[in-house]
């Protein structure tokens, strides 16, 4: 007898086009799909949002700063091109998305990887090991490389067709560009992007967490992007607001016992110095403030200190460039 149970994929949705075109794929021989995005300080789920959208797909959204965070703390299989632990991160995700399968009344993974579309992280063993380490191995099925790889729970009990799956392997991208006009996907995103850890002008920040043990600190994770950067010492990192939105960032999230510094009588913007630092660093950072304001050519600034209820002026040479660019983190 005919097998007419509607079965129930749950897929990782990057908002790119192959996880788009392994919605389709799936919708098309008649799963059913909800769709998982994941989220955290290092990339938004903004891509996942609009692709669900436009798709037509119920999406959930699952934090994932805490996952990503102990990948780059310790990458079992190392970085990327720069600070991206992507096999890890991979694992994760797929872990995660596993786990809540019940939750969310599905049956079976999908995601929208193609073998060997990246050499490292995508080629046969990392895809096949990626999925054997989330604890869902025969579950996870790649719609456009399905025929390249083994056969999964899913394929072989009918829950989902093989044969009207692709075969799809490379990085040469042609076949997904026809595949999208055919299913009417308009706005194609790049491949690529949205992760700052995969970002060279991110790395050092990210080392700077890494190597100070602050990527446990939602605080100081949460102002990654925000402001110049500096290291004055393993417990004191100060944030200068480089415009008036990053300016009225720190000024918002600066907590009640860190120090908060702006310029007196002139111009200048918004520092914040951890909560950690010793008076002389806080010498240091208002004498940094004061080189970004619009007293820096002065011989004496004064800083505005503000901790908690307390709050003084200290009077600062500004700071030497060459000081600046040593302790900047790039
Ligand atoms: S690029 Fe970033 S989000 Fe994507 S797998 Fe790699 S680490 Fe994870």
């Amino acid at each position: 007898m005919e097998n007419t149970t509607v079965h129930r994929a749950l897929v990782l949705l990057s908002g790119g086009l192959d996880s788009q075109l392994a919605i389709c794929l799936l919708r098309e021989q008649g799963v059913a799909v909800q769709a998982i995005g994941f989220e955290s300080v290092f990339f938004s789920a903004d891509r996942a949002r609009a692709a669900a959208a436009h798709l037509g797909v119920p999406l959930v959204v699952e934090p994932f700063t805490r996952q990503i965070a102990a990948a780059v703390e310790h990458p079992r299989y190392g970085f990327g091109s720069a600070m991206n632990p992507c096999i890890d991160c991979h694992t994760a995700m797929l872990k995660c998305a596993g786990d809540g399968m019940a939750r969310w009344g599905c049956d079976f993974l999908a995601t929208g990887e193609v073998l060997d579309q990246r050499p490292m992280s995508q080629n046969r063993r990392r895809l096949l090991q990626v999925a054997e380490e989330s604890g869902y191995g025969d579950r996870v099925v790649r719609p456009l490389s399905a025929q390249r790889l083994p056969e999964t729970q899913p394929e072989r009990d009918g829950w989902v067709d093989r044969s009207r799956l692709l075969d799809l392997q490379g990085r040469r991208r042609q076949a997904q560009f026809t595949l999208a006009e055919r299913y009417g996907l308009k706005d194609v995103p790049t491949p690529a992007g949205g992760c700052v850890l995969t970002d060279p002008n991110f790395c050092g920040r990210v080392r700077d967490l890494r190597d100070h043990g602050c990527l446990t600190d939602g605080r100081v994770m949460r102002r990654l992007r925000w402001g110049r950067q500096f290291r004055l010492g393993p417990h004191a990192k100060l944030n200068i607001g480089r415009n008036e939105m990053e300016n009225g960032k720190l000024m918002a999230d600066c907590g009640a016992d860190e120090y908060r510094m702006t310029s007196e009588g002139v111009f200048g913007p918004m520092a914040i110095l951890s909560a950690t630092a010793n008076p002389d660093q806080v010498q240091e950072a208002a004498a940094f403030c004061a080189a970004h304001s619009d007293g820096r050519d002065q011989a004496r600034v004064q800083i505005r200190v503000v901790r908690g209820p307390e709050d003084w002026l200290l009077d600062v040479t500004p700071a030497r460039r060459d000081r600046i660019e040593q302790v900047r983190i790039t």
